[in-house]
């Protein structure tokens, strides 16, 4: 029996983060100066996820989807990858990349058994890349998305966070760059999760306001129903037959069909982006706990699961920054590159 939480949700999917290290410093998620890694040997080893990974599978686990920081810096990703597209339990297997280093990767991605992958992109303009990501990398994102489709990834997907004043210029521009890359794009409206300590409402850029630009230009778009009620993006359908996505987190945030779980790179659980805390499961299993006993661990945690969290930021009245940038320094399971987005 799949384990249910309090809601009612299953433990669906997971998704790995395989390293806290990144090569941008997107203006949203990593805007400080310098940051303290988790220590190297505290990182699970591929064997160590699969492991993991397994014990979800015996409680509902199906779909994996790895994550960072970025994790094509992770040497060796194919190798997790091999291991976990041989899972019989495994439906989906995808990654979320900035791109930086996919035009090399995307092969041996592919040849490894990876399914799909979504290519984080928030600008057409090399300078604007520059500023908002602090590296001057347009070029390798856009040959790493061209990479991706030879490589045979032709489910692939572009997720844009739209933030006022920095690229909410460039949504019909991204959207028609979706179209000439035959790519699913998805525009992200601007969360307030961990290291984001620049967010402030009136930078968040709503699902309506998303909607009312595209249909101005294209007039009146069609929603799509989604086979799979608990994605995270409504999908639309522009007049000319173009599909493109919006990710509501904070206007409209979907947690009551929320099946994801995450685990850091150095093996903590969460339960919800927004969650203070998590299951450490690097110490027990490292401690030679059994597979039973990191079982009970895990199936007790999700049933005990309450987290609405995104669902209760919008109850917050003047609402501001979610964590405070000392917290953030004293706890990295805090930030958004080390939980996984
Ligand atoms: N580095 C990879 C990347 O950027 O695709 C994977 C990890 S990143 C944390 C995963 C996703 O989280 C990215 O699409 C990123 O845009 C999104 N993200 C990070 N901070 C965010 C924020 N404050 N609001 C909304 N989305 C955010
Ligand atoms: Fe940007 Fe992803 Fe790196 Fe965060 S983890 S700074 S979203 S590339
Ligand atoms: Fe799921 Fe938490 Fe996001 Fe809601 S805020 S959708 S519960 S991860």
């Amino acid at each position: 029996m799949p384990v249910l939480d309090t809601f009612g949700r299953p433990l669906r999917t997971l998704r790995i983060s395989v390293t806290d290290r990144c090569n941008l410093r997107c203006h949203y998620c990593m805007p400080q100066d310098a940051y303290a890694w988790l220590p190297r040997e505290d990182l699970l080893g591929f064997d160590e996820m699969v492991t993991l990974a397994d014990i979800g599978a015996s409680l509902g686990l199906a779909r994996v989807r790895l994550t960072g920081g970025e994790p094509l810096l992770r040497p060796q990703l194919p190798h997790l990858i091999v291991q976990l597209a041989s899972r019989p339990w495994l439906t989906d297997l995808a990654m979320t990349t900035n791109g930086v280093l996919l035009a090399e990767a995307a092969a041996d991605l592919r040849a490894a058994g990876l399914q799909r992958v979504t290519v984080s992109l928030d600008t057409l303009r090399g300078d604007r890349f520059a500023r908002l990501a602090r590296l001057d990398a347009l070029p390798r994102v856009l040959a790493g998305i061209r990479a991706a489709r030879r490589a045979g990834f032709t489910a692939l997907k572009i997720d844009t966070v739209v933030s006022r004043g920095d690229n909410d210029d460039e949504i019909l521009d991204l959207l028609a760059f979706a179209r000439d890359e035959n790519a699913e794009i998805r525009f992200i409206e601007y969360m307030d999760v961990g290291g984001a300590i620049g967010w402030r409402p009136d930078a968040v850029v709503s699902r309506a306001e998303i909607l009312e630009t595209v249909t101005a230009h294209y007039g009146p778009v069609t929603p799509l129903g989604d086979p799979d009620s608990s994605a995270p993006a409504e999908r639309f359908q522009l007049p000319d037959g173009q599909v493109f996505g919006i990710i509501a987190s904070t206007t409209q945030p979907f947690c009551s069909s929320c099946d994801r779980a995450r685990l850091t790179a150095d093996g903590v659980l969460l339960l919800c982006l927004y969650a203070r805390h998590g299951l450490d499961l690097r110490r027990p299993l490292r401690a030679g706990a059994s597979t039973a006993t990191l079982r009970k661990m895990i199936d007790a945690v999700w049933q005990g699961r309450a987290d609405r969290g995104a669902e209760e930021r919008l109850r917050v009245d003047d609402r501001g920054v979610y964590i405070p940038i000392t917290a953030l320094k004293r706890d990295a399971h805090l930030e958004m590159h080390t939980r996984g987005g």
